[in-house]
């Protein structure tokens, strides 16, 4: 059975302080244990920090972001071997703002992909379609491309490390939200693409998160879709009793 995960990417938001805040309010608020995995991405300056609170808890702790490179003269970036090194297995890539703001494109997400397998980190990958893509009904077929550019060329074995995160991009932080019906059409998509590529195997295994203006009121609904398996929360993800709303809506 697929894992059904909620995680919070919390962005450029959040000092040290204030992530001491929201963790230990996420402490008391998700004690009783949940269905799903519950994973928080703060930003770089505080992974350390929210791994060591968070060790012995329900709740794992991803990086938002890192280079390609093993080290090097890369000024201001982020191996894959220091976030491990602070116990961070999960990054999350391609996220549309790293797409859109600077400039990462399916073939520099690739190269992403390959180092944070090389060090068997989990990858939660995001990828989504542009309001006029819909607009102009291509919406499946970007999908599908960013797919196969980032992801198709690996190797089978490779999609144990894998979590999908299907985010239009016209529903990030817009409180713009796909319908749960939009949502479980692409999700539907998404895996009979990934079995058309692979095998239905992969395909039934790989969770598939919803990400875009997801909220406690809304959270039920879009989860309740069968290929809908968590979601990746921005706003909402800043509060505690609104996370731990969604994470109880699994
Ligand atoms: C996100 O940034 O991944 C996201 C889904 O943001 P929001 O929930 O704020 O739309």
């Amino acid at each position: 059975m697929r894992k059904k995960i909620v995680a919070g990417n919390w962005k450029m938001n959040k000092n040290l302080a204030e992530t001491g805040v929201l963790i230990s309010e996420l402490k008391t608020t998700l004690e009783q244990s949940s269905d799903a995995e519950i994973i928080v991405a703060p930003t770089f300056t505080n992974l350390y920090y929210a791994f060591e609170e968070l060790k012995g808890s329900d709740i794992k702790v991803a990086a938002q972001n890192m280079h390609q490179a093993e080290h090097g003269a890369f000024t201001g970036e982020i191996s894959a071997s220091m976030l491990k090194s602070v116990g961070i297995e999960i990054v999350i890539l391609g996220h549309s703002e790293r797409r859109a703001y600077f400039g990462e494109t399916d073939e520099l997400l690739l190269e992403k992909v390959k180092t944070a397998l090389k060090h068997d980190m989990t990858i939660i990958f995001c990828f989504g379609e542009e309001l006029e893509d819909r607009k102009s009904e291509k919406h499946f077929s970007v999908v599908e491309t960013q797919l196969k550019n980032a992801l198709f060329g690996l190797d089978a074995a490779s999609w144990k490390n894998i979590v999908l995160a299907y985010e239009p991009v016209w529903a990030i932080g817009t409180g713009e939200t796909a319908s749960p019906e939009q949502a479980q059409e692409m999700h539907a998509f998404i895996r009979s693409t990934i079995a058309k590529a692979f095998n239905d195997s992969i395909a039934e295994e790989v969770s598939i998160l919803y990400g875009g203006s997801v909220k406690p009121a809304n959270a039920k609904e879009i989860f309740a879709k069968p290929d809908v398996d968590g979601g990746l929360i921005g706003g909402a993800a800043l509060d505690a009793e609104s996370f731990a709303a969604i994470v109880n809506a699994i």
